[in-house]
């Protein structure tokens, strides 16, 4: 299915029956040179960009439920390159700079908007501590800089700048930072590889590996066994339970996250606000809803729900940086289930076993890391080596000792 300027004016003029589906619904084959297990965002730009940066288009996706049912579906979009440490900056920045071109890449609509992204600051102590990360952000080519109050207010102006508990200093905004629709990512990708010739199997879970002389030849389904010279896994909140599968025990936890949408308002907010002294992030949708989230639900879990306590405390979040949001209707709220790291960072790696890689422990900044975590993946798969910017991501960090902790407060996923 192409699209053109033309398309869209001809489908608008004769009913809009001319269009196609967006990818195809190919039956297993029995043996692919790689084959992705999970067709979330990371697993369908892996295929992506192994198609069409390395050429290698023999490649499954398989997708237990339906393509963008897990977290690609309910994040709270929000794209950023605001980190400090050396193992993470260059990679989210890699990232950023993959989101600026995607929509042109894989030519398709995933309504990527630079609208900002202000971290505000409420302490002394805190503004040398973003500072100090607007200046590491600066050494790595993002952009960013400190506002003061004055400087926010007239940004945004509904901000409780005189809390006596959590006044307003500063913020350090990143311009480049902002939201991009997240199903559309799913399906842009997922576009882009089918065209390329990457079979896309839903309603297809993997329940094992095969393993030969201690190798990992394929994976078993529930539509059958499938060989691969490669199996790479990408399953974001199921990693645990996956792994588990191959006798692998991992360094993460899962745990639930809620997001929460209100009714549509008048364009309101100007990017996206976070809040320095709790955790509440909030940004406004084009169709004019707030959409916000805070912390995990902090038990673990598979569930995609989660409880009240933690939607008291993401509301408190917000009432204590902008009361006018009490006076909105919340419609929507959901959960998804976090593979939560034990030092907050990701892994991009090889696994001990032969012919078996793994993708996963995005916590919940997963979705901003898409373009750049599919294609890493998709060099490692490639060429047997890491990519630059995802070479800290390995299996091994916490028994070397070099975890990649950027909150600095130690080896708990709760914290993170
Ligand atoms: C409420 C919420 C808000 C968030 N907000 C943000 C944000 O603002 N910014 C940000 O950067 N990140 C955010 N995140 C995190 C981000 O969404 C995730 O880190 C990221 O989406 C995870 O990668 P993924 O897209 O590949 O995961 P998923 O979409 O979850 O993909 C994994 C896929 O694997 C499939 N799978 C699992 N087991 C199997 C199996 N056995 N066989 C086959 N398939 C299987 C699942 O069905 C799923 O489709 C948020 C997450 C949540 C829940």
């Amino acid at each position: 299915m192409g699209y053109s300027a033309f398309k869209v004016f001809w489908e608008g003029l004769t009913g809009n029956k001319g269009w196609k589906p967006v990818w195809r619904e190919p039956d297993p084959k029995p043996q692919y040179d790689i084959v992705i297990v999970g067709a979330g965002g990371h697993g369908l730009a892996t295929a992506y960009y192994l198609a069409k940066e390395f050429g290698i288009t023999n490649v499954a996706v398989l997708e237990k439920g339906w393509l963008g049912s897990g977290n690609i579906g309910r994040n709270t979009t929000i794209i950023r390159s605001n980190y400090l440490l050396p193992g993470n900056q260059p990679f989210y920045e890699k990232s950023l700079k993959l989101w600026e071109n995607l929509e042109q890449d894989f030519n398709y609509n995933a309504m990527v908007s630079q609208r900002s992204i202000l971290n505000l600051i409420h302490s002394d102590p805190q503004r040398d501590a973003f500072a100090r990360r607007a200046n590491a952000m600066r050494l790595s080519g993002a952009d960013s800089e400190l506002l003061g109050p004055e400087e926010i207010r007239a940004l945004c102006p509904f901000l409780d700048f005189d809390n006596a508990r959590f006044p307003i200093q500063g913020a350090l905004r990143q311009k480049r930072g902002g939201t991009v629709r997240h199903d559309a990512v799913a399906w842009g990708y997922a576009r882009g590889a089918d065209m390329r010739g990457v079979d896309i199997i839903q309603n297809c879970e993997v329940t094992g590996f095969r393993m030969e002389n201690g190798a990992c030849v394929g994976v078993e389904t529930a539509r059958g066994p499938i060989r691969a010279g490669k199996t790479a896994v990408c399953v974001a909140g199921s990693s645990s339970r996956v792994m588990a599968l191959a006798g692998m025990r991992l360094p993460i936890e899962s745990h639930v996250l809620q997001a929460f949408v209100t009714e549509g308002l008048k364009p309101t907010l100007p990017g996206v606000i976070t809040f320095g002294a709790g955790h509440f992030y909030v940004s406004q949708s084009d169709k004019g809803g707030l959409v916000f989230g805070g912390d995990i639900d902090g038990y673990n879990t598979y569930a995609q729900r989660g409880n009240l306590p933690v939607v008291e405390d993401v509301c408190e979040g917000g009432m204590a940086i902008m009361p006018m949001i009490g006076r909105a209707r919340l419609l929507r709220m959901w959960g998804g289930v976090m593979d939560m790291s034990m030092d907050g960072s990701p892994f991009i790696d090889k696994t001990h076993i032969d012919g078996l890689y793994f993708n996963g422990g995005w916590c919940y900044g997963g979705f901003k890391a898409t373009p750049a975590s599919g294609y890493c993946y998709a060099h490692l798969l490639a060429t047997g080596r890491p990519h630059e910017v995802a070479g800290a991501f390995r299996l091994d960090r916490f028994r070397r000792g070099a975890p990649i902790d950027e909150k600095g407060v130690g080896a708990h996923p709760n914290l993170h």
